[in-house]
């Protein structure tokens, strides 16, 4: 049963629906953070006894990365995940608008509880006013899934009187781009914002831009559940101790395999591009440089020299996009002073972390990344380490970061909940046993925003803001 009731909130009227849609399974939130490699499908005994695991059948995608693989060779694995994720004919995020909620492949915090993006607006509203912005400002998010935080947000911006006058929106996804518009367009006119789409952040115009146009204002970003989607490197050590990058490439014995995917995991053989340029800055220095030109001296004894061997085969995962990402946005904030929002899972450790995160998701269950691509989620845990040195070598400041539940109590999401309770209590129109129901959803919904076990530790929040900015929350 779903309920679509209006309640009266401190002078405004509240939406409950969020709040008792059906709900996001709790394990989608922690089951994506599980690990990469999956059991492989069932296992066939053959004549000879041996064990042969049958072909999955091809996706699409899969089909034009063949010919990709065959024609140009192994892609590295942030490329094939820029592929499975945004591939204009056959990626995850462009081919389905229901990738989202309980009925999609994983479910995020705004389609749990509208107080989610009413917490965001109360951290906008926050910085709004110390924006220099006389004609007003923007709100840009980027990767806006099904457009609910946002009509979270323009709601509650409108009862706490800071509306923004214009919407960015950045997507890549043409279904998603259609679900934001049926969602946002009404609210949007009723308070005379205007709505805004683009590929990139890059194209979000901006004071100070180089080509912002006279009309550009000064633009507060939020990434909510954004960077995780970003291509990561992955760079393994290989049985000499040298860090080579991660590729995918193809099966080609098509008739033997223990694999039933038609992609497999392969390293390059001497430095690709991603390792020279990321290699010296993000794989620990004193285990990225054995001489590897010598492969005679190259084996098990050398790797143990550089005492290694402990190591071996674990990964490094950098993502280059989110790097480059964050040092926009920095550079954005601190030239027309604003802000950026990012909430994501993710770790926040000075140590190098040499585990993969890398994980694919379809209808709630994990699954391999080499699996069918294009048709499950790619996530990788961001490394919310990287965006803090990225954004220490701009002249913009880095806050956090905290965990979800630090941020989202000190910006009062406990009282606000406790408001929509007693507005259900209060309700007269409510039966007693419909008001039961709304109760305990709405004590769920508090869980797993906040509790230590389910959202309120796994996901962190940090922002990127002008020095003179205070941020709220941290
Ligand atoms: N923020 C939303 C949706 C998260 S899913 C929520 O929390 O519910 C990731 C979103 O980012 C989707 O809208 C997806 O289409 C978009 N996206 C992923 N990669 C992108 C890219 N490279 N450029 C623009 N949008 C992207």
């Amino acid at each position: 049963m779903v309920f679509r009731q209006r309640l009266v909130a401190g002078g405004h009227f509240i939406s409950l629906w969020s709040a008792v849609r059906c709900r996001r399974l709790v394990s989608a939130a922690i089951g994506k953070r599980l690990p990469l490699f999956m059991s492989h499908g069932q296992g066939l005994a053959n004549d000879d006894g041996q064990v042969r695991t049958k072909r999955e059948e091809m996706s699409p995608l899969g089909e034009d990365l063949t010919r990709q693989i065959k024609f140009l060779g192994p892609l590295t694995v942030a490329q094939y995940m820029q592929s499975c994720l945004t591939h204009p004919r056959h990626g995850y995020y462009s081919t389905k608008s229901a990738v989202l909620g309980s009925k999609g492949d994983f479910v995020t915090a705004p389609e749990v509880s509208q107080v989610f993006g009413e917490m965001i607006a109360v951290w906008i509203a926050h910085v709004a006013p110390q924006l220099d912005a006389p004609q007003g400002f923007a709100v840009a998010e980027l990767g806006p899934g099904k457009g609910t935080m946002m009509k979270d947000i323009l709601r509650s911006l409108r009862s706490l009187h800071r509306l923004p006058r214009v919407i960015h929106m950045v997507e890549s996804s043409t279904p998603l781009r259609n679900l934001q518009k049926q969602n946002l367009a009404e609210i949007a006119t009723e308070n005379s914002v205007s709505l805004h789409w683009h590929d990139s952040v890059a194209n979000v115009p901006d004071v100070g831009t180089p080509d912002s146009s006279e009309n550009a204002l000064p633009t507060i970003y939020i990434a909510q559940e954004f960077f995780d989607a970003l291509p990561v490197h992955v760079f393994q050590m290989d049985k000499c101790g040298a860090w080579r990058e991660r590729l995918v490439d193809i099966c080609r014995d098509e008739t033997s395999s223990d694999s039933p995917f038609h992609f497999r995991y392969a390293l390059a053989r001497g430095d690709t591009p991603a390792t020279a340029l990321l290699g010296s800055r993000y794989i620990p220095r004193e285990l990225s440089d054995p001489d590897t030109s010598d492969r005679a001296v190259c084996n098990e004894a050398r790797a143990k020299s550089h005492g290694v061997s402990q190591l071996r085969g674990d990964v490094v995962e950098v993502c280059a996009d989110g790097i480059a990402l964050v040092e926009l946005l920095a550079q954005r904030v601190s030239r027309a002073k604003s802000a950026a929002l990012i909430v994501d899972y993710g770790r926040d450790e000075s140590s190098c972390m040499m585990r993969s995160t890398l994980r694919a998701v379809h209808a709630h269950n994990l699954t391999s990344i080499l699996s069918r691509p294009g048709l499950a989620d790619i996530t990788a845990d961001v490394n919310f380490n990287h965006l803090r040195e990225a954004v220490q070598r701009s002249d913009a400041e880095f806050h956090g970061s905290v965990t979800q539940r630090e941020f989202l109590l000190r910006l009062g999401a406990a009282p606000r909940f406790r408001v929509l309770a007693r507005n259900i209590a209060d309700n007269v129109r409510l039966s007693d046993h419909e008001k039961d129901h709304m109760l305990k959803q709405l004590q769920q919904d508090y869980d797993r925003l906040v509790s230590k076990e389910h959202m309120g530790d796994i996901y962190r929040v940090a922002a990127v803001t002008h020095r003179s900015i205070q941020a709220a929350g941290f």
